[in-house]
């Protein structure tokens, strides 16, 4: 069988991908701190990665990903109180906005979303069990710190060392934090401030530092060893690399086996961010282009590229996918018109030969999932079709020709038969109905009525004036 790349940052190398389990690929993907709703920067990893996740689907791997939400955090405790609610409401409103917005850009939900507060239990288990093994301690205002020094490999992903940082660790040093034995070491628990949420612990009333809950959640739900972990590159350092110190110092085994990191989502060459202001909202995006054209624009780059967001490469995107619909389309047409009909020996030859651009396509995948090249494999497929389908053809080669489009393109995770579009009273009709099942406790139809117009690229708002779409 063909041999998968995949570059990891571990070993700063291009690595055949030899899975733990044979036909298995187990995969955890750091998600969003969840204060607000996400941003196309956001977006990127969650594209990038639910397409790693279809190409493994589509040479048939069983695959189990875990992401998580971030669900108690500064940020989220900070808006809370500003709108004087509990944080719970908060992080349940941006998980809710965030999964209508992955819904939206047609990622999958993962096999499972685990969430921070739910999981504190553990934390509390791996927390003790690192200070039991020396690697862990706890100061006397009870907040828990990891023994950086007392775990060998630190630095080993980011590829730092601590003795060249050593002269910049006084800028590690935070007020409040001369109890840490080493600037180096990071906060696994901390104690509860005035009006923040806190779990009970041996140690303080408190809650967890954020790396701990990857290292946990990541045991529990796919075990002690992972395939694939992920993140945006600025997780390298230092949440990955503490998530290894504690994932390896508390269960002695290699905790990833690869580590794959995507490039920044830039603007004007800056990292998008919402600290820095310059951001757009998924949500904005889509209200302006069709969030396929956003899904196509992400996967145009390789995903350890940058990738600078404008509206030309906007428009460049819209028209590469519009190229592979036409088509579609066109192909659509031909087969209402074809009729039944078996494939001549013509035909049959010309099929082998439109499925060498599947082959060209797995070839760019398992080159470390060199999407761009993958499309433009595609590209060459739709080209193809547009010369060589005709009224003349059997429905049997019009077919086999429009299924090759449409499942490279869903390895994508790209819709090429679009729906037609719906009359703005079909519309408001549907919200109608969905109000008034709502009202009536019929949720199963409320639910299915907003799938189906999402499915039309129509996203429902509930606003305290009424239903947005
Ligand atoms: P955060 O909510 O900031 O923890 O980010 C959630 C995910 O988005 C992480 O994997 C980040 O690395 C990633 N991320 C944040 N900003 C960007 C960006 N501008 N480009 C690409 N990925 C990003
Ligand atoms: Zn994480």
């Amino acid at each position: 069988p063909v041999k998968m790349k995949i570059y990891n940052t571990l070993t700063k190398r291009k690595e055949e991908f030899v899975p733990i389990t044979p036909g298995e690929v187990k995969m955890y993907v750091c998600g969003p701190t969840v204060y607000n709703l996400i941003h196309i920067g956001n977006a990127r990893p969650m594209i990038v990665f639910d397409t790693v996740r279809r190409y493994f689907e589509h040479k048939g791997y069983k695959v189990n990903y875990v992401s998580n939400f971030t669900d108690v955090d500064d940020k989220i405790i900070k808006k809370a109180i500003e709108e004087g609610v509990d944080s719970t409401v908060i992080s349940e409103r941006y998980i809710a906005e965030c999964k209508k917005d992955m819904e939206s850009l047609n990622v999958k939900p993962a096999t499972t979303h685990p969430q921070a507060t739910q999981e504190i239990c553990g934390m509390l288990d791996m927390i003790q069990e690192l200070i039991d093994k020396g690697h862990a301690y706890a100061a006397e205002d009870g907040t828990v710190y990891f023994r950086v020094r007392s775990f060998k490999e630190y630095g080993k992903l980011s590829h730092k060392n601590l003795d060249d940082l050593e002269g910049g660790k006084r800028s590690l040093l935070v007020s409040g934090e001369d109890q840490k034995e080493d600037p180096f070491d990071f906060v696994l628990w901390k104690p509860k401030k005035d009006g923040e949420p806190y779990w009970e612990s041996p140690w303080c009333k408190g809650r967890p530092g954020w790396h701990i809950e990857c290292s946990v959640m990541s045991k529990k739900y796919l075990g002690e060893e992972i395939d694939i972990h992920a993140g945006g590159e600025d997780l390298v350092f230092p949440h990955h690399e503490n998530e290894i110190a504690q994932s390896e110092a508390a269960n002695g085994k290699t905790f990833a086996r690869y580590w794959m990191h995507n490039a920044f989502l830039n603007i004007d060459n800056k990292k998008m961010s919402k600290s820095a202001g310059n951001f757009f909202t998924v949500r904005d995006i889509v209200a302006k282009y069709d969030p396929q054209v956003v899904r196509f624009f992400m996967l145009s780059a390789h995903y350890r590229s940058p990738l600078n967001f404008s509206d030309e490469l906007m428009e460049a995107a819209k028209n590469g996918l519009d190229r592979i619909r036409t088509a579609a389309a066109n192909l659509n047409f031909l087969l209402e018109k074809a009729g039944a009909g078996e494939a001549t020996e013509e035909e049959k030859k010309l099929l082998k030969e439109a499925a060498g651009y599947a082959v060209k396509f797995d070839e760019a995948m398992d080159d470390d999932f060199n999407t761009a090249d993958a499309i433009a494999a595609i590209f060459e497929l739709v080209k193809f079709a547009n010369t060589n389908a005709g009224a003349d053809n059997s429905a049997a080669y019009i077919k086999a020709l429009l299924e090759e489009i449409k499942e490279l393109a869903d390895v994508c995770g790209l819709i090429v038969e679009k729906k037609e579009e719906m009359l703005d009273e079909d519309v408001e009709a549907l919200i109608a109905e969905r109000q008034a099942a709502r009202k009536a406790k019929n949720f199963a139809r409320a639910d299915e009525i907003r799938d189906e117009l999402l499915e039309r690229g129509i996203i429902l708002e509930d606003t305290r004036e009424g239903v947005k779409w």
